[in-house]
């Protein structure tokens, strides 16, 4: 079995960036700088934003990060929005979700100026991706797309099955997959929680990409010998032998899968570095661009 590294993978990408950087530098022009906003203490989120910043900092981006409590209001924040997008120097900028319940979290997405919505989240962006005009494409999606690509893992014809349908991944995944492109010419199925018979699609596919949310929950008897499967879960599963007290797994079940599929994603390692290396793409674009 081929292991998809993205962390080697991203590794290359950001080397790729720098070079980039350090020649925009030498030509005296605006080094790309991205914002990132984190509200309140979740432990997960923390650890995204705090990656983020980190990457920015290899590849010579300028970043700054908002740091504002759980209890910030609806209007304090859509303020901050208001003020981001007006920003010259930001090129682009981050609402890392989730926010706290009391906060709207659409409210807040509307209110991003496509422009700098180096996320892809924002429905100019999502509705250009789906009529494949130019767009800031959903980072996770698209990292895996980059991928696919570096990889050389043949994607047209194949039949690919997408597990799980949120805003952010799996529904962005099956028009990415299936747009008139390279990587991409796919066949798919978008499967979710009212899916009947999910293993009955899934045993069809030549491509799994599982962004469900539940730990180890594809097993090895739900996929076809020889498959190619995507592993986007990153889920908290405790474990009193480590020092932290859990451990993260997928949705997929690695080492019950390794021997019978040509090619996987691990966990951590995956998808995760290629999600943070694609919002760096972005916001170089989006520097670019302005
Ligand atoms: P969401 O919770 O938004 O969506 C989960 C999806 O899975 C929903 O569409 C849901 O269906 C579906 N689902 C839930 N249970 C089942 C089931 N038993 N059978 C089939 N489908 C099911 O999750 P996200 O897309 O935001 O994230 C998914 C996973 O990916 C999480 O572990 C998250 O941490 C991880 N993630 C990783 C990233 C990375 O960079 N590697 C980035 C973003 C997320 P329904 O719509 O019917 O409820």
């Amino acid at each position: 079995m081929q292991v998809l590294d993205g962390k080697a993978l991203a590794q290359t990408i950001k080397e790729e960036l720098k070079v980039k950087v350090d020649a925009i530098r030498q030509a005296g022009g605006k080094i790309p700088h991205l914002a990132a906003v984190l509200v309140g203490e979740n432990p997960a989120s923390q650890v995204y934003v705090r990656n983020k910043v980190r990457s920015c900092e290899a590849v010579g981006f300028r970043s700054t990060l908002l740091r504002r409590p759980q209890d910030i209001t609806q209007s304090e924040l859509l303020q901050i929005v208001t003020e981001l997008n007006a920003d010259p120097d930001i090129d682009g900028y981050i609402v890392q979700l989730p926010l706290p319940a009391h906060i709207d979290e659409d409210a807040i997405n509307l209110a991003i100026d496509p422009r700098k919505d180096v996320d892809g989240f924002t429905p100019v962006n999502i509705g250009r991706m789906t009529l494949g005009l130019d767009a800031y494409l959903p980072a996770t999606p698209n990292g895996i797309m980059v991928m696919l690509d570096r990889y050389g893992i043949e994607t047209s014809g194949k039949e690919v099955v997408v597990l799980g349908r949120s805003n952010i991944v799996g529904t962005p995944m099956t028009v990415l997959l299936s747009r008139k492109s390279n990587p991409g010419n796919a066949t798919v199925t978008l499967c979710h929680s009212r899916t009947k018979d999910l293993k009955a699609h899934t045993l069809h596919a030549d491509i799994i990409v599982a962004a469900i949310g539940i730990p180890e929950m594809v097993t090895a008897d739900m996929v076809k010998e020889g498959a190619v499967v995507i592993d986007v879960g990153i889920n908290r599963v405790d474990d009193a032998s480590r020092s932290k007290g859990y451990r993260l797994a997928g949705d997929v079940d690695y080492a019950g899968l390794k021997d019978k599929v040509s090619a996987m994603t691990p966990v951590p390692g995956g998808v995760g570095p290629m999600t943070v290396v694609s919002l760096l793409m972005n916001t170089l674009k989006a520097s670019q661009k302005r």
